[in-house]
């Protein structure tokens, strides 16, 4: 398989924390790639630094063979490589429907997509797809800040799909949501993984991550320390020992919300 996405000895500190030392992660285009690891191991900031909101210290990013190390959020967006964030940045003060109309807006001049008057048809038609795909288009007039924990995953879902990004990273997509709606996310990703979708998502719910994932990255301090197929992943003895020494505990089939 081609790899579409892919960091290589990246390191990044802040102040006297070593976040990233020397990491590395390849994503085969058209794979579901999960990254997992111990609360603080470095997924977050390896996401920052592969979609530009972070620079590394050291190391390189490429897409599509091209390097991006330090291009900026809205140009590796504009690539094609879509996120969502741990921790939300859906809007709770404007609509479901004004969120996706905001997320329609391609680059950072996406605030003008709340001081117009009007979006055009095919911004409205894309918005409406997408929050029908996910299931949430009788909400669409709610203000987002009232919808529920797992809603509001969905739309973040949506959120970053309206734009069509050949990959897709998703940062606990799963975290606090129920089991009926993790289900429904994993349905989503699969469906759209068939239509050709790339994925890169961290989790910490394993039964989420072994029934989607072709392959996972196990992260430990800062480095990829195992990638393999889930089930290889998960008997490796050596990531048993990063998660058993780390305040995770051990790799389990819980929720965590870190
Ligand atoms: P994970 O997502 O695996 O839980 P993170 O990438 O969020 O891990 O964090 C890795 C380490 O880097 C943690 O020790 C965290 O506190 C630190 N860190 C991440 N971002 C920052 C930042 N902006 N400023 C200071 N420390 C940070
Ligand atoms: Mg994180």
């Amino acid at each position: 398989m081609a790899t579409i996405l892919e960091a290589q000895g990246v390191s990044r500190s802040f102040g006297g924390v070593k976040a990233l030392a020397g990491c590395s992660l390849s994503v085969d285009k058209g794979s579901i790639t999960g990254l997992i690891g111990p609360n603080g191991s470095g997924k977050t900031t390896l996401f920052n630094v592969m979609t530009g909101y972070v620079k590394p210290d050291t190391g390189t990013v490429s897409f599509e063979g091209n390097d991006v190390t330090n291009a900026r959020p809205n140009k590796i967006f504009a690539l094609g490589v879509g996120r969502t964030f741990q921790l939300t940045r859906i809007f709770a003060r404007i609509s479901v429907l004004e969120n996706m109309l905001v997320a329609t807006q391609r680059d950072e001049s996406w605030l003008r997509g709340l001081t117009r008057s009007k979006s055009s048809k095919s911004e409205l038609d894309a918005a409406m797809e997408w929050l029908d795909f996910v299931g949430l288009t009788r909400l669409a007039s709610m203000q987002a800040g009232s919808l529920s924990y797992g809603h509001l995953k969905l739309l973040e879902l949506a959120y970053v799909l309206v734009a069509d990004p050949d990959v897709v990273l998703l940062d606990e997509p799963a975290g606090g949501v129920n089991l009926t709606l993790i289900n429904e996310i994993s349905e989503k990703i699969l469906a759209l993984n068939k239509g050709g979708k790339t994925f890169l998502i961290v989790e910490h719910n394993m039964e989420f991550v072994m029934k989607i994932c072709d392959k996972v990255t196990v992260m430990h301090q800062g480095c990829d320390l195992v990638t393999g197929t889930p089930g290889e992943v998960r008997s490796n003895p050596a990531v048993l020992d990063a998660y058993l020494g780390s305040s995770d505990g051990e790799v389990s089939e819980t929720v965590d919300h870190g």
